[in-house]
């Protein structure tokens, strides 16, 4: 063939841009601009080669990355030119199995209004199948068993496609075209419903149609969506919310919910306009919004609670039930307490029959565990606490070549972090390693995201904590795991966020860390500098007597923080509040104890500053799940529009060369029992602690003289802190960072990790 005037472009393109309908767009492009060549998945990304007229090419380029679908991103486009071979058409070729495996893998996305359309369309030949999907929309990383991804490298590969389908996957102008888990009532995978024993009670959509019976009933469903079971009632209904809460060992943290659509949560839920983007964004998370006071759902899903998770039907199956309820539903992770979510059948049964009444599944394997994410609007941003559906894998790309390395993360919300090269893969969200089935799940974890990436580990990075369980497999399966401290990994986490180079003045606040020193940290302030990080200042140290019992009962937290001020002399006055808590025998034991310092670890945590000041106010004396103390605090202030602060002090140490500065919160302490005796409102006092603390924040800021400032760490899931601090900082003048992207709480913790690896830091105490 003639190849005057031809030129030749070899094209690759690395970022999210396979199984997103790149390369039928690439396909569409080159036909329409009468190039010849190819287009091809490789383990990388996306190569092209493209032959024709100079400016056809140049064009080609151009609209490239302007033109691309809308789900793809490009994070890196290399074109070189060539001699023409003299091509004579422009095709789609087939995958390789070759080089380097770092093709960004895509997270599973919420239905697209097509599909939606065509599943409740009864002239469409996919109206109620639960299955339907395109290349915009529909399951990956759940469905992926390797990479490139390819039909044959996801649990649809057993799946057939029929003559129908099948013509859809071949066509490049078909939506469907390489859709990889493209399928149909014909040749798809089948609902079928299970009573507790496994037995097959129905199929089709005869098994939908009994399960939302069920539902309507009253009863509790455990469904196989799309990560992995949910457990599914009427959250209208307060005995059946009560019963799962009951069967579940679940008694107060709330429930998330679904809602059949966008107008159910507009008539009972507050929602701002960046909320309702949230909610019907791809990754449809659940988002944490207020309730209206006539909210329709049972009290018992969110108890106590101004708020509540909702999120919207994100596959078909999920449409199709909630458009037949038409009510909504309490939709909660499928598991046993401290457990992770349950992904297959006879794992379900085994676990979940205590539990749920019927059981709907489908024949399509869950290749990996991906639980519902959870997003909060703070301050003006979508934040993401904790990512899992629509948002994982992460991967980020870094300035500085990182050695292969693995990291374990912490304790709770645990996830992983693999590097090589200049890339970072976060996972998604495991759970809390308090169990074994959840250790074994952060285990497979690890070997999934070894397989998936091809990667061998030169580096191991932890926690600094002994005790945990990921410290521990660390040090198992390296002899020379690099140890990074808790709060650290915090700040380095939200660092790698924003791409942030020092210096910066990190905030890292939340419940406990295992500190240097022997005292748990938690309430730290860092200044990081080049390669070295001084902890410039924390929150004054105060007892927990008897430990962990203390973080289950902030009313022995209350007790370590008075008597860090009146000494052992806060126990001969009987007519103080805080005696009352207890029987006379605990108060024996706890006095012995605080004076003795028996099991009595000093911290700095701000976190059980928060606890503390919930039992002074009387609001909370236990709590069953973590963080309950602090948000009802911060629930506390929603009704105040208090301004005031409480004083506190701002005390100098010298530490060898430098300053350093501890936040004396006793007058702030005094003066709130002092105005509990004098019965001002506990709103006003919440306001006011609220207050304080953002204004002990910036008075350090002023203290380290940088103007950005990170805040990270558990306590910046709280809104009204995390926005109180970042006004009052901007007031005087500092850039504030928030973590949005990647957790603020321990699921950010294995970036932070990571990202130690690059770069070796010193701590100064
Ligand atoms: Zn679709
Ligand atoms: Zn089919
Ligand atoms: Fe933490």
């Amino acid at each position: 063939m003639d190849t005057n005037g031809r030129q030749r472009l070899c094209i690759e393109i690395r970022g999210a841009v396979q199984g997103v309908g790149f390369r039928p767009f690439v396909y569409r492009l080159a036909t329409e601009l009468k190039l010849k060549g190819w287009v091809k998945n490789t383990s990388r990304g996306v190569e092209i080669e493209a032959e024709g007229p100079a400016d056809q090419l140049k064009n080609f380029l151009e609209r490239l990355p302007l033109e691309k679908p809308p789900v793809s991103s490009i994070v890196e486009l290399n074109a070189k030119s060539a001699a023409p071979i003299g091509y004579e058409n422009f095709e789609i070729k087939f995958s390789q199995d070759a080089g380097e495996k770092s093709a960004i893998i895509l997270p599973d996305l919420a239905t697209c209004t097509d599909c939606v359309n065509e599943i409740f369309d009864p002239k469409n030949r996919r109206y109620r199948y639960p299955f339907t999907n395109c290349t915009n929309c529909g399951p990956r990383f759940s469905i992926l068993t390797a990479l490139p991804y390819d039909r044959s490298n996801t649990t649809m590969k057993h799946f057939e496609m029929c003559q129908d389908c099948h013509d859809e996957y071949e066509d490049p102008m078909n939506r469907r075209f390489h859709a990889q888990p493209n399928a149909c009532r014909k040749c798809g995978p089948q609902l079928a419903l299970w009573d507790r024993s496994g037995n097959v009670s129905a199929e089709g959509d005869e098994s939908l149609l009994l399960a939302e019976d069920c539902i309507r009933e009253g009863g509790i469903l455990a469904l196989k969506g799309l990560g992995g079971f949910q457990l599914i009632c009427d959250a209208r209904n307060d005995q059946a919310v009560m019963a799962l809460r009951n069967r579940k060992s679940r008694p107060e943290k709330p429930l998330a919910i679904m809602a059949a659509n966008l107008n159910w949560v507009m008539a009972n839920c507050d929602i701002s306009d960046l909320e309702r983007e949230a909610l019907l964004s791809i990754q449809a998370p659940i988002l944490l919004v207020q309730k209206q006071a006539a909210c329709e759902l049972s009290d018992a899903v969110a108890p106590e609670n101004p708020n509540v998770g909702v999120m919207l039907p994100y596959t078909p199956l999920h449409h199709l039930l909630l458009a037949d309820l038409k009510f909504p539903v309490v939709a909660t992770s499928g598991n046993l307490p401290g457990e992770p979510i349950c992904i297959g059948e006879q794992e379900t049964l085994e676990k979940l029959s205590g539990i749920a009444d019927l059981f709907l599944v489908h024949n399509r394997p869950i290749a990996r565990h991906v639980d519902d994410s959870v997003v909060r609007v703070i301050a003006d941003r979508p934040v993401v606490l904790r990512r899992a559906r629509g948002y994982a894998p992460l991967t980020l790309f870094v300035k500085d070549e990182l050695p292969t390395g693995l990291a374990v993360g912490a304790h709770q919300k645990s996830t992983i972090a693999v590097s090589s090269g200049k890339s970072i893969f976060l996972s998604q969200h495991i759970s809390d390693l308090d169990t074994a089935s959840s250790l074994e799940r952060f285990v497979n974890v690890i070997g999934d995201f070894q397989a998936l990436y091809n990667l061998k580990f030169d580096k191991v990075v932890c926690d600094a904590h002994p005790d945990y369980l990921s410290t521990k497999y660390a040090i198992e399966n390296s002899e020379k795991a690099v140890r990074v401290q808790h709060h650290v990994a915090h700040l380095l986490s939200g660092m790698a966020e924003h791409s942030l180079e020092p210096p910066v003045l990190g905030v890292v606040w939340d419940g406990t860390g295992y500190g240097p020193d022997g005292t748990i940290w938690g309430g730290e302030f860092f200044v990081i500098r080049d390669q070295k990080i001084a902890r410039i200042a924390h929150l004054k140290t105060f007892s927990l007597p008897g430990g962990e019992e203390a973080v289950r009962e902030p009313r022995r937290t209350a007790l370590g923080l008075l008597c860090e001020i009146d000494g052992d002399s806060l126990f001969e006055n009987d007519q103080r509040e805080v005696l009352q808590k207890f029987s006379p025998e605990e108060l024996r034991v706890l006095r012995k104890m605080l004076s003795q310092r028996l099991n009595s670890p000093v911290t700095s945590s701000a976190g059980r500053l928060f606890d503390g000041v919930a039992s002074l106010l009387g609001i909370q004396q236990r709590v069953s799940f973590e963080g309950q103390a602090a948000m009802a605090l911060e629930f506390g202030v929603e009704c105040s529009r208090d301004l005031r602060s409480y004083s506190f002090e701002i005390l100098t140490c010298p530490s060898g060369e430098r300053e350093k500065y501890v936040l004396d919160w006793s007058p702030m302490i005094q003066a709130i029992v002092k105005d509990q005796i004098e019965g001002i409102p506990s709103g006003s006092i919440c306001a006011k602690f609220h207050q304080t603390l953002a204004e002990m924040i910036v008075a350090v800021a002023k203290k380290g003289k940088l103007e950005r400032v990170l805040l990270s760490g558990g306590c910046f899931q709280n809104k009204i802190l995390t926005e109180l601090t970042i006004n009052k900082l901007k007031k005087a003048g500092f850039a504030p960072f928030i973590q949005e992207q990647i957790p603020p709480n321990d699921g950010g913790i294995a970036l932070g990790q990571i990202m130690a690896l690059a770069r070796r830091f010193e701590l100064e105490v």
